[in-house]
């Protein structure tokens, strides 16, 4: 069955910018599912209809099989949300935040005690259950919105950018948890900026462009459309590096250089060459990863055209 299933979805702004043209879109039940495109592109225009914070202008757009016009009611319990910006009353108690949501999905009393104790401990957060929520960090309340999210138990968890500004271990233990949260078999929607986060965690992706889904597949499929590398080498003496036969090497310093390096070209083979030339290296690290490079390369594609 399909979690998510969208057609021609368009959204016009008042402002006249076309936001979303005509996007076609599906994910399948038990996916872990990325939407990554740069600052502007649609990801929380997309993700606001489908949560019913916008109107759409045209288009359909159902959660397993329930239409969010005709079936809101029913749509609704199976999707969970964590939008972008904090929305929960942060005067309320962190415990009480998790009891009011469960109360407007009609979950009973002991349910929801026993669902808020599970999520909030899951989450790290069941120390600070009797805190108020403005005094939580970011990243808490983010974690917070997570376990907001969860308590009527929904089928579909939609995040929009759930790690922006949250710190590098933080992160991990999101990425921990949700991945254990897609294993118990939660379809989840992700839209990330960071596409190391997409590439470890997504089965499936889109990447969107000025509205429009510009390539839409499987993470290894669109890994492996990923032709070219760019490494970044710190030599152990400064040199000027002369030109090392067809690779592209651009020369930032005198101790680094960037050299691009295509499918069938190796960073030994850099090596190999860079020793001819009697340079020695310190050390070697990918300047971008490899779906960081792809999404750049069929983003300007598309910009130029
Ligand atoms: P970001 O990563 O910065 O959140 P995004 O991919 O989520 O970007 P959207 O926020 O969906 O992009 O915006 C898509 C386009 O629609 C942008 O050009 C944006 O300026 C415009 N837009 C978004 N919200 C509104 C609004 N409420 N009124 C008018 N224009 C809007």
């Amino acid at each position: 069955m399909n979690a998510l299933n969208i057609k021609g979805l368009t959204k016009i702004y008042k402002n006249k910018i076309l936001a979303l043209d005509k996007i076609d879109l599906t994910v399948k039940e038990g996916d872990f599912f990325g939407l990554i495109g740069a600052n502007g592109a649609g990801k929380t225009t997309l993700i606001g209809i489908i949560t019913d914070l916008v109107v759409k202008t045209g288009g359909e757009v159902s959660i397993f099989e329930k239409n969010i016009e005709t079936d809101f009611n029913e749509a609704k319990k199976f999707i969970g949300a964590v939008p972008q910006e904090i929305n929960f009353n942060i005067f309320e108690k962190v415990i009480d935040i998790l009891i009011h949501q469960a109360g407007f999905y009609g979950i009973s009393k002991n349910i929801a005690a026993g669902r808020t104790e599970r999520y909030l401990k899951q989450l790290g957060l069941w120390d600070k259950r009797h805190t108020k929520a403005n005094s939580l960090s970011g990243g808490m309340k983010k974690r917070l919105m997570i376990a907001r999210s969860l308590i009527h138990e929904p089928k579909l968890l939609i995040l929009d950018e759930p790690t922006a500004g949250v710190d590098v271990s933080l992160r991990l233990e999101m990425w921990d948890f949700l991945k254990a949260l897609n294993k118990e078999g939660r379809t989840i929607i992700l839209t990330t900026h960071y596409l190391e986060e997409a590439e470890y965690l997504c089965r499936n992706i889109a990447i969107i462009n000025h509205g429009k889904i510009i390539e839409n597949g499987s993470t290894k499929e669109l890994l492996s459309k990923s032709n070219k590398q760019t490494a970044i080498f710190d030599l152990k003496t400064p040199a000027k590096v002369k030109p090392l036969n067809g690779y592209k090497v651009d020369q930032i310093d005198d101790i680094t250089i960037e050299v691009e390096m295509l499918k069938n070209q190796t960073i030994n083979e850099v090596v190999r060459l860079l020793d001819k030339q009697g340079i020695m290296i310190n050390s070697i690290r990918n300047k971008a990863n490899r779906l960081e490079e792809l999404f750049l390369s069929l983003v300007n594609n598309e910009n130029e055209n």
